[in-house]
């Protein structure tokens, strides 16, 4: 679809207002750097530790008190977007708001879920069980981290030739930490491996899977929460019958989505004596992304092998 016109008459005037002299060209700063939106801080803290003072970076969504499942989009990301160099989306149905910014924008687009494995319709997708359901969530997942990473400082390298080796070693020392998280993963499944643990949500379904752990929540429970819709009374009942069947090690959860159902499962595990591990769709307090994956990772170790 063509880009209205007064719309566009007016980001030109701001952008020479903004910029004084001359009009940047689209995707760079007024200094030269890259413009980079991400669609959650995720991407976005990823994207600004690759492409250090080269870039600069936007995240949309960058608080994890905002579900990203149900985000509305603002002036202000449509400006952000228009501007951008480079625009990383989840994809996979999570951020479905993206396309939507990126109406009339010419930047590249980096779509994360599409690197996954397991992303229907991809290379090695005949090894996904059957049927499963495509588990959006993919940076919980380092192995599919490790390509995004990769391309995240491919693309930035397209855009900014000169920025090669700093995007390259910076992408490495991600890469390197991914590695390390595959590794403790492992160590996980080899001590507690088939350990069974209920899952409220599918955001840590890949973490789940990575160590080794079998997943007994009753179905449909986890995609209701996703969802935003109610768990039907017979599922609840399951999964009441479940944590109360004692032989749940941990209870993994989301913090940002949740409601009555979550809160009834989750006081029943705590009842139980089962530990229960929060996990979150956005980072926290200021940490990076390697810092906050290694704490859910310690996290779940220290849950599923008390
Ligand atoms: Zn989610």
């Amino acid at each position: 679809m063509k880009k209205p016109v007064v719309a566009l008459a007016l980001v030109s005037v701001a952008a020479l207002t903004l910029a004084g002299c001359s009009t940047p060209a689209t995707g760079e700063g007024d200094d030269g750097t890259v413009q980079v939106v991400a669609s959650t801080n995720v991407y976005g803290s990823i994207a600004a530790q690759i492409g250090g003072d080269r870039v600069e970076v936007t995240s949309i969504i960058e608080s994890a008190t905002q579900d990203p499942h149900s985000y509305e989009v603002t002036a202000r990301d449509r400006l952000s977007v228009q501007e951008a160099g480079l625009v990383i989306e989840n994809g996979g149905g999570y951020d479905p708001f993206v396309e939507e910014l990126l109406d009339g924008s010419d930047a590249a687009v980096l779509t994360a879920a599409e690197i996954s494995p397991d992303f229907p319709g991809s290379e090695g997708q005949e090894d996904a069980e059957q049927g499963a359901e495509f588990n959006e969530h993919v940076w919980f997942d380092p192995r599919t981290m490790i390509d995004v990473v990769g391309e995240i400082a491919a693309q930035l390298t397209e855009l900014d030739p000169e920025g090669k080796a700093d995007f390259t070693a910076a992408a490495d020392e991600i890469i390197a930490d991914l590695e390390g998280f595959e590794t403790d993963l492992d160590a996980i499944k080899t001590d507690a491996g088939g350990a069974s643990v209920f899952i409220t949500e599918p955001l840590p379904g890949y973490l789940a899977a990575a160590a080794g752990l079998t997943d007994v929540t009753p179905e449909g429970f986890a995609e209701s929460v996703e969802e935003g819709t109610d768990v039907a009374p017979a599922v609840l009942l399951d999964a009441l019958n479940v944590i109360g069947s004692g032989e749940v090690t941990a209870l993994l959860t989301n913090a940002q989505t949740g409601g009555a159902e979550t809160d009834r499962v989750e006081a029943a595990a705590k009842d139980a004596g089962i530990p229960v591990v929060a996990f979150t769709e956005l980072l926290e307090d200021g940490s990076s992304y390697s810092e906050w994956m290694s704490d859910a990772i310690t996290s779940l170790a220290a849950a599923v092998q008390s």
